[in-house]
């Protein structure tokens, strides 16, 4: 059978966590959390069911949800999307990225792509039969940066969309405010469009605040912007998340969305409606990972990993030069299956494998399994 998808095998994060499984090791894999949601989530979800939420909610989701997330991105972000026009909910983010790409990605247009990049969106581009035009971030000493020289001088005038992750995943940067005027200087006077893969919004630290592209009129105005209640709420098993544009995009997505799906879960979408009346969990949720982050740092900041910036997302990238000069999918194995923690290989997230010396932890875990994971780490 000829393959649609020649270079795609099984995803990295699949492969560490039945690595982990097998060898019993604790998993800082895979990026989920070990810990319950909301107890309080739950049964609003079991309370939706209760009422008879069980057939087809609308394609474009529930009427309440849409309202409630029209209201978050306003109330957070200052842009007033229109909940019937402008806002659908997704299977998951993944089901927005590659929806959004298949409904405006035509065959032969460009598609940049800031590597290391999130495994599904080079993929998605390559079923719609655009060209990946992959730019890597700058890593120095300090850590990785925005390449913004590089996508400017990518631009060409088959380009069709940039891919943007703030924060990122996987090696937790983050946008700031002054990087979407830089983006929208890249665009203007172009018909690129934009899609932003937010699912991390409610993670950036040290009192910055997230830099929504939906916070830019001139580039909301031309975007998709993604997010995901996997992250937010602790729950991504769920796969429900969501994806804001202006009605035109919109249109075209929903063309795609209706045949890719039509729609999703109804009653966690109206149990996930309820629940988002009360801001205070997501608003709490950058004091929470904090929190976790730094005890993740701290236990790790006498041990002969280096740790890279992690200003936002539930990763901790570090070098590891000082163990081990083994290639990065060599040593995140043998980490799993010696030291029985199981780590992410950053070299799958760039189309040409590449060797940074770096592995990512996840620290979305209870402090006692992060304290486990520690006590094997620092004494390696
Ligand atoms: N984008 C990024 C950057 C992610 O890390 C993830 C979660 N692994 C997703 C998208 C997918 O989110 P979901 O589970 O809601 O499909
Ligand atoms: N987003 C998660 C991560 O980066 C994994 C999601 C998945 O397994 N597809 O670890």
């Amino acid at each position: 059978l000829a393959t649609r998808l020649p270079a795609v095998g099984t995803t990295v994060f699949t492969r560490m966590s039945s690595l982990a499984a097998e060898h019993d090791a604790v998993n800082l894999g895979q990026g989920f959390p070990d810990f319950a949601c909301d107890p309080k989530l739950v049964e609003m979800v079991a309370e939706a069911m209760r009422a008879g939420h069980n057939q087809y909610p609308p394609m474009t989701g529930a009427p309440a949800l849409r309202q409630a997330i029209a209201a978050k991105i306003a109330a957070l972000y200052g842009h007033a999307y229109d909940a019937n026009a402008e806002i659908t909910v997704t299977a998951g983010a993944t089901q927005a990225l590659t929806t959004a790409i298949l409904a405006v990605v035509h065959p032969g247009d460009e598609v940049i792509v800031i590597e290391p990049a999130y495994d599904s969106y080079m993929p998605a581009v390559e079923l719609a039969g655009g060209v990946v035009v992959p730019v890597q971030m700058a890593l120095d000493d300090a850590g990785y940066h925005m390449p913004w020289d590089r996508v400017a001088a990518a631009v060409t005038p088959r380009t069709r969309l940039i891919v943007v992750n703030t924060p990122h995943n996987p090696t937790g940067s983050v946008l700031r405010d002054a990087d979407l005027q830089v983006l929208a200087d890249i665009v203007r006077g172009t018909g690129i469009l934009v899609l932003s893969d937010e699912v991390y919004e409610h993670m950036v630290y040290d009192g910055h605040r997230h830099a929504s592209i939906s916070r830019h009129p001139v580039l909301a105005a031309r975007s998709f912007v993604v997010s995901s209640f996997g992250k937010t709420y602790h729950t991504t098993g769920w796969k429900i998340g969501y994806v804001a544009a202006p009605a035109p995009l919109m249109v075209e997505f929903r063309k795609v969305h209706q045949y890719n799906v039509f729609s999703v879960n109804a009653p966690m979408q109206h149990g996930i409606a309820a629940y988002m009346a009360n801001p205070a969990p997501y608003l709490e949720l950058p004091a929470f990972y904090q929190r976790k982050r730094d005890l993740f740092r701290a236990g790790l900041a006498g041990s002969r990993f280096e740790l890279l910036p992690a200003d936002g997302t539930y990763f901790q990238c570090v070098r590891y030069g000082a163990i081990s000069a083994m290639p990065e999918a060599a040593f995140a194995e043998w980490l799993t299956t010696e030291i029985k923690v199981a780590a992410i290989p950053v070299s799958p997230f760039y189309r040409q494998a590449r060797e940074s010396g770096i592995v990512r932890f996840c620290f979305a875990k209870k402090d006692e399994t992060l304290a486990l994971a520690l006590g094997r780490l620092a004494r390696i």
